[in-house]
């Protein structure tokens, strides 16, 4: 039967605080990374979805969102900013949202507008009933199929890739299939995971090649989880069981977990995001095989062996970088110390969709602890170095507290390539390795040496197979083809002509 939506999202309402008062037209679903949770089957799902998400909360802070089922229709509550801030009002939420089953999502795009539209879960309703969806990672193929979907008459409400996938599932060619989802995923090119909530059910598919990580876990004598992080499942006491794989679709419904796999053996070819164990995911979490934290560890001492330093002391990037730091300073014996203190009460810079929030941002976010690094030989260990104008910043301050040498250590190769599979690296001009030369980024950075991990240094860390694992940022051997001349802001079509209160905030 057909459910009527009851969304309890303050989208449509124009007086509260996340309402959406126009809609955008950027078409801004390239290069994403976001953080999905779910829960079948448990009395505090929606609490739970909540912690969930908290501990995902460095996957994206732009916005935020849970949906859930009492077993026959969905509720949704989305909004923009971190998970704190969307439910803010606490249990009035809670209790409206309060049902058995439930998915969340955390959200980052990459575009410079960020808007209540495109938050999710994403609920609609077509000829089958209700579904929500929650999308990690970034379709290729998006524009291509709004084109001809658009040709035919469809009015898309959003400017996510994301919504193209709800066209996909409601075509009456489509929902006729055997396995209607499988046969929509097989038109999906590109990264995903995905979670979809059906009024009795949740799916939770990856696509063939893995990139975006998606995990299983159980609460002990409870209720099936899935998250983007294992880390989601600490915080709420549940125990890994495993990943999804890919190519695989996992349905979690009454009568347990269920696995079916909508494309051929032949189709599937791990390539997981090795970005996720370098920068993304969080320390406490297990992810392709290996608890990150440990991962990086691995890479530092691996950096040490390929570019020693002569310094004092080793002080990390914080926090990405500390644990590489660690394994630097453990492999190389120069002391390890905290010259750097991130505050924790702003975001993740190379999160932050426009460059003029990210310096501000580095100024509020690092501060130097004057005493270990003033007269010293430092060497600075960070995960990754993008654009770069955030690390010398770093480094000029560094210099201003006194440092006497500065060698710069990156647990990452020099990124050369934008990626197209949901990550933010916007453009290939914008990427400070495009183009120059160790020497000329050593100047750039302003530092007395530089030393990245070799790729084949950085393979020579992971647990699985080389092979298992897209590098394409760094050697620009893209897994699945893309179109190289298009970069996020050539999909925006339209001039953006309406706004809303985030705009407002946001303005120049
Ligand atoms: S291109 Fe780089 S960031 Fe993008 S999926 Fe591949 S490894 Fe990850």
């Amino acid at each position: 039967m057909k459910q009527r939506t009851k969304n309890v999202s303050s989208n449509n309402n124009n007086n509260d605080p996340h309402s959406i008062v126009s809609e955008c037209r950027l078409y801004d679903g390239i290069g994403e990374n976001c953080g999905l949770f779910g829960i079948f089957g448990d009395e505090d799902a929606v609490r739970k979805t909540y912690f969930g998400l908290h501990s995902l909360q460095h996957r994206g802070q732009e916005s935020a969102g849970i949906a859930s089922s009492d077993g026959e229709s969905i509720q949704c509550y989305t909004g923009m900013g971190t998970v704190r801030r969307v439910f803010r009002s606490g249990q009035d939420v809670f209790e409206k949202l309060s049902n058995p089953i439930a998915i969340g999502h955390v959200r980052y795009s990459t575009t410079g507008t960020s808007k209540v539209i495109n938050s999710q879960p994403l609920l609609a309703e077509y000829s089958r009933g209700q579904v929500a969806i929650a999308h990690n990672g970034n379709l290729i193929n998006a524009s291509l199929l709004r084109d001809e979907y658009e040709a035919y008459g469809s009015i898309f409400k959003s400017t996510s890739d994301t919504e193209i996938i709800i066209h996909l599932l409601a075509k009456p060619t489509h929902v006729s299939k055997p396995d209607p989802l499988g046969h929509v995923l097989n038109h999906l090119q590109g990264a995903y995971s995905l979670l979809f909530l059906y009024s009795d059910r949740i799916e939770a598919a990856r696509d063939p090649f893995g990139i975006r990580p998606l995990c299983i876990g159980k609460i002990p004598e409870g209720s099936f989880v899935v998250a983007s992080e294992t880390c989601a499942f600490d915080i709420i006491g549940a125990e890994f069981v495993r990943e999804v794989q890919p190519g695989e679709i996992v349905t979690l419904d009454k009568d347990g977990l269920h696995s079916r796999f909508y494309v051929s053996p032949e189709a599937i070819k791990p390539a997981h995001c090795i970005f996720e164990h370098i920068y993304f995911a969080k320390q406490n979490s297990t992810l392709f095989g290996e608890n990150v934290h440990q991962f990086r560890k691995k890479l530092g001492r691996q950096l040490a062996v390929e570019h020693p330093a002569d310094s004092d002391v080793v002080i990390p990037v914080p926090d990405s970088g500390t644990s590489a730091a660690i394994g630097y300073a453990e492999q190389s014996k120069i002391p390890f110390d905290m010259g750097l203190v991130r505050s924790h009460y702003i975001g993740r810079t190379f999160i932050s969709p426009e460059q003029r929030q990210r310096e501000l941002e580095v100024k509020l976010k690092l501060a130097i602890i004057r005493e270990v690094v003033n007269g010293k030989r430092i060497t600075v260990v960070d995960d990754s170095i993008v654009r770069g104008t955030t690390t010398r910043g770093k480094i000029r301050a560094l210099r201003e507290a006194g440092a006497k040498e500065i060698h710069m250590r990156v647990s990452c190769p020099p990124i050369r390539f934008p990626c197209f599979y949901g990550v933010d690296f916007p453009t290939k001009e914008e990427l400070l390795a495009n183009n120059r030369n160790l020497e000329q980024i050593k100047e750039f950075l302003e530092v007395d040496s530089i030393g990245y991990i070799s790729l084949d240094g950085l393979l020579s860390c992971t647990s699985l197979p080389a092979d298992h694992y897209c590098t394409a940022c760094w050697s620009g051997k893209y897994i699945i083809p893309v179109n190289t001349a298009v970069n996020k802001f050539s999909l925006e079509r339209y001039q953006l002509h309406m706004f809303d209160e985030h705009d407002v905030q946001n303005s120049p």
